[in-house]
């Protein structure tokens, strides 16, 4: 893999090459007091100088000592926004006499750079790849979308407060599914880049940027930064058998414990970056003239998602707590032969409550030690 050092100065021609060969940037930026994924103009656009201070069922941005870009973790907001959208109209009819003209929502023609995809970010859109293109039933926006991505990675040096990505052997290093990836390297004297191509597409964007090749001692900077993120992770999740424990396990009295303190708000599905279960709507106006089918996100937390005849199969906060974590650690690998969880944290502190995912195993495997 070619190894290649970008200054600072020369960061914006990373965004004026990728303009010039046809992406729209969708990055880190700052908004409502978090650090979300937007469309970004230029470089200044960045959380410069901000990093996001998390524990469970807290996030706070704090001002940086330095003017680091990628000096975050990550927020509430994932990828999986652009290649599933929250909500999408499917299609639209509309009746004129005795004519019913059907239109179908047309498909992305936008070619997306995603910046900053940091590496267990690349585990969940890989995971979600076999949810919506790797089976019988393919999701034609997601894989026209998919099509049109250019993956511009950013390794982690630094840990997030309930980052667990060590454990999922997803990262903090950037092993796979990225076209270039980023290392910031920042020192009292010196603030760089450096920049590995993972595809021949990142091959060719590295070769329209002013670069250098890097050192070996450079190149071990890479090494260090990561080794540093893995030594700061605070939370460990032992994977070991973890599908066997949950599964013999699902009349444990820790799911009536959590189900206490659970209030079923959706907020751990809707943030992470893997799930991916939606509903349909049908709406139409008082003439009957007009219809739609809209596409949302939907969550296993709510009574409706499981309502079949006769109600809700799963009525109870235990039921649909246990649900959602057996799902994501356990049946995930019957369905997708791939864990469901990529240890993000995101479900840790964006849960109103400090529910902890890895807290809750850990309780279950030490109760049969
Ligand atoms: S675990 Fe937390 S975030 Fe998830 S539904 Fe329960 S209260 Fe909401
Ligand atoms: S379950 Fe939680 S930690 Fe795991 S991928 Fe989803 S949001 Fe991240």
């Amino acid at each position: 893999m070619e190894t290649a050092i970008l200054s600072r100065e020369n960061f914006g021609a990373l965004f004026e090459s990728l303009n010039k060969l046809g992406y729209s940037i969708v990055g880190p930026t700052i908004k409502d007091g978090a650090i979300i994924y937007d469309r970004l103009q230029e470089v200044s656009d960045l959380p410069i100088g901000w990093t996001d201070e998390q524990t469970a069922g807290k996030y706070r941005l704090e001002r940086r000592t330095d003017e680091a870009l990628f000096g975050y973790n990550v927020g509430p907001h994932s990828w999986k926004k652009y290649l599933f959208p929250p909500r999408r109209r499917l299609w639209k009819a509309n009746r004129d006499g005795k004519t019913l003209k059907i239109e179908t929502e047309s498909l992305p023609e936008e070619k997306l750079a995603f910046l900053g995809v940091r590496a267990c970010e690349i585990q969940a859109i890989l995971v979600q790849d076999k949810v919506f293109q790797g089976g019988t039933h393919k999701d034609p926006y997601y894989q026209t979308q998919r099509a049109r991505l250019i993956v511009i990675a950013a390794n982690c040096t630094e840990a997030g407060g309930t980052c667990f990505c060590v454990s999922m052997k997803t990262g903090p290093r950037c092993t796979k599914g990225f076209d270039l990836v980023i290392t910031e390297i920042l020192e009292a004297s010196r603030h760089e880049f450096v920049l590995e191509a993972g595809t021949p597409t990142g091959q060719e964007l590295l070769a329209h940027l002013p670069v250098r090749a890097a050192t070996p001692q450079e190149e071990q900077r890479v090494d260090e930064g990561v080794a540093n993120a893995a030594r700061q992770m605070g939370r460990h999740l032992d994977t070991s058998g973890i599908k066997e424990l949950l599964q013999r396990n699902y009349e444990h009295p820790r799911w009536r414990e959590v189900a206490q303190r659970c209030l079923t708000c959706a907020n751990c599905t809707i943030v992470c970056p893997t799930c991916f279960c939606s509903t349909v709507e049908d709406t139409s106006d008082l003439t009957g003239d007009h219809a739609e089918r809209w596409r949302n996100w939907d969550s296993c937390f709510t009574m409706d998602f499981s309502h079949v005849h006769g109600g809700s199969v799963r009525s109870s906060p235990l039921s649909r707590y246990r649900q959602w974590m057996t799902h994501k650690l356990a049946s995930w690998h019957d369905q997708f032969d791939t864990s469901g969880c990529v240890g993000c944290g995101r479900c840790i502190t964006w849960c109103p409550v400090g529910i902890d995912i890895t807290e809750e195993t850990n309780a279950i495997r030490k109760s049969e030690s």
